[in-house]
């Protein structure tokens, strides 16, 4: 029989902290890069249930973690319990990712560079300059919504079922980083001439996701031109009936697989102080859209 001294006693451990987290492949990607980069950390989950949030995390700093995510539906509530926060997570109202140094937590987002860096990477072009649609207006759309304005987009045009949060977004991103973005309520007929004129179409929105596979945050719209790249936030299923609308188009289609996977890369690097290199960090993408079933 062989020992197992992966864990040892200076092994450093990160966790992810949501409700729920069974589903979560975080494990696989950052357990993934630390067997890659011969580093001793651990990745593991915590469910943590509604009320002991703030118990959590005191526990999290009396046990010196070396960092942590969070996932949902914590993302926007943990700011209040951090030391710090970073202003682009205070801009985008979601921290996905603390790192704990010399008794603080610091918090961070870097789910908005986990989208920019796979946009980039699976198209070769940026968001300047671009006319961009997104759907939905909880986290993800925010942050995405957030970054394109950074990013100097021309045109950002909310869309979702419930307007005013959209317009809470779009107030937000005009009056902090650049006045580029409108709104509409999914019900409007003029969301559809956006969705028409747009170069680039968002869905930040939970509809398509695993076990819901048929729906489409667009419904039955038909009118993608292979013009058009059409990027969907969900990962699960790999190619959402939006995206597979949107393929039968002849657009380009992108999964929020990439986004999962640089979000963690940029986490990986926040709690470690390493830049991974760019080499293995592809060769590690090619491996894990192999490898992860779904
Ligand atoms: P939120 O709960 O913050 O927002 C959900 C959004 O979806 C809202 O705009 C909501 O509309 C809309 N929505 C949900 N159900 C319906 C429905 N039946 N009809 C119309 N609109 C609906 O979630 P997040 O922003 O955190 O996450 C959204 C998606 O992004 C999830 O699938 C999540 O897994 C994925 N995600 C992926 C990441 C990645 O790395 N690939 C990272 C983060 C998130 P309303 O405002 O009207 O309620």
């Amino acid at each position: 029989m062989h020992i197992d001294n992966r864990i040892s006693g200076k092994t450093k451990i990160i966790c992810l902290i949501g409700n729920p987290v069974e589903h979560s492949i975080s494990p696989i990607l950052h357990n993934t890069i630390s067997r890659f980069m011969d580093i001793d950390l651990a990745y593991v989950t915590f469910k943590v249930e509604k009320n002991d949030l703030e118990t959590a995390v005191k526990g999290l700093k009396a046990l010196n973690i070396q960092g942590f995510n969070i996932t949902v539906p914590y993302k926007k509530e943990i700011i209040k319990y951090l030391d710090e926060n970073s202003k682009n997570a205070l801009l985008m109202g979601a921290v996905n990712t603390v790192k704990y140094m010399d008794g603080r937590f610091y918090g961070y987002n870097t789910d908005a560079d986990g989208f920019l860096r796979s946009f980039r990477e699976e198209t070769g072009e940026s968001l300047m300059g671009r006319k961009i649609a997104i759907i939905g207006a909880g986290g993800a759309a925010r942050a995405i919504a957030a970054k394109a304005a950074m990013e100097d987009a021309k045109e950002i045009c909310i869309i979702n079922r419930t307007l005013s949060k959209a317009q809470e977004i779009a107030e937000v991103v005009n009056n902090n980083i650049k006045k580029t973005v409108s709104c509409f309520c999914t019900e409007d007929a003029n969301s559809l001439d956006v969705l028409d004129e747009s170069e680039i179409i968002i869905n930040a929105t939970s509809i398509g996701m695993y076990p819901e596979t048929e729906f489409s945050p667009v419904g039955s719209f038909k009118g993608f031109k292979k013009e058009q790249i059409v990027y969907d936030v969900i990962y699960n299923p790999g190619k959402t009936k939006f995206l597979a609308d949107a393929e039968k188009a002849g657009c380009t289609i992108i999964n929020g697989l990439g986004m999962l996977f640089y979000q963690a890369v940029y986490a990986y690097e926040i709690w470690t102080g390493i830049k991974l290199p760019e080499d293995i960090l592809k060769n590690m993408y090619i491996s894990i859209k192999e490898q992860i079933n779904i």
